[in-house]
């Protein structure tokens, strides 16, 4: 199974039909039925190790400002208490399976909507520890690679480039910032060469790493993917290209 990093980028995504939602639902379509999605979403960056371990994980709208119609979307996928529970032991122990809190945000329905419009692939998401550095989560993420064989697919749902002080809200067709534009290929570089250490400590990177990612939440569910790449796995990226000028939409699949 491959494991697949999508940049989100703007919620209304979910209920448009563009260049990137086209090229997530041919992803969908070119790649093995997996048993059941594991996400790395960038909107649970919280200060622990959890994972969704409720049968029915709720559709979470966690936005504002956004029309009634991207709140009226439900994505009802099951979910998968038996994954959280193998996530639990892959991990070692100590996962908070959280059956009650939770659910699926919309780092993973806006994106998984157009990947399996059918919603009948059981979805778990497993939050990312905000106390923890960068590298911890890329060394974390290796404990799931056996997944893959099992037929999990691991998703990871962010942003390579997400800087919303700099984004062009309300404006059309703005061009994306120089230093966007250089970490996004420098990064791109990077993942074709295997060159991993950099990535995983980005804040050594240099000031484009720091416009690109301010915060670290939406760069670091990339790292989970880049984890699982074995030495065989081919990289590629199926989707390219930027939103409002400072949110890459680079989607990188492994494998
Ligand atoms: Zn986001």
């Amino acid at each position: 199974m491959p494991a697949i990093f999508f940049g989100h980028g703007n919620p209304m995504n979910a209920i448009q039909t563009n260049v990137y939602t086209n090229a997530w639902a041919e992803i969908g379509r070119s790649i093995p039925n997996p048993k059941a999605v594991l996400s790395i979403s960038a909107h649970w960056y919280i200060p622990e190790v959890a994972v969704t371990a409720m049968e029915q994980p709720r559709t979470i709208h966690d936005f504002g400002g956004f029309p009634q119609e991207l709140f009226d979307v439900k994505y009802p996928a099951p979910g998968s208490p038996e994954l959280a529970a193998r996530v639990n032991e892959l991990i070692g122990g100590g996962v908070k399976l959280d059956s009650t809190d939770w659910g699926l945000d919309h780092g993973t329905w806006s994106v998984l909507c157009h990947v399996f419009p059918d919603a009948d692939i059981p979805v778990v998401q497993l939050s990312i520890d905000e106390t923890q550095p960068s590298e911890w989560h890329y060394e974390f993420a290796k404990r799931l690679s056996s997944l893959r064989d099992e037929g999990i697919l691991i998703i990871g749902s962010g942003n390579l480039v997400h800087n919303l002080r700099a984004y062009g809200w309300g404006t059309k067709d703005v061009e994306p910032f120089d230093w966007a534009v250089r970490f996004d290929n420098q990064a791109k570089k990077m993942m074709l060469d295997g060159d991993h250490p950099p990535l995983s400590n980005y804040l050594s990177m240099g000031a484009d790493a720091r416009l690109a990612a301010p915060t670290p939440e939406h760069f670091l569910p990339l790292l989970y993917v880049l984890a699982l790449q074995n030495e065989a796995d081919p990289v590629t990226f199926p989707v390219s290209g930027f939103d409002g000028g400072s949110i890459s939409m680079t989607c990188v699949r492994i494998g």
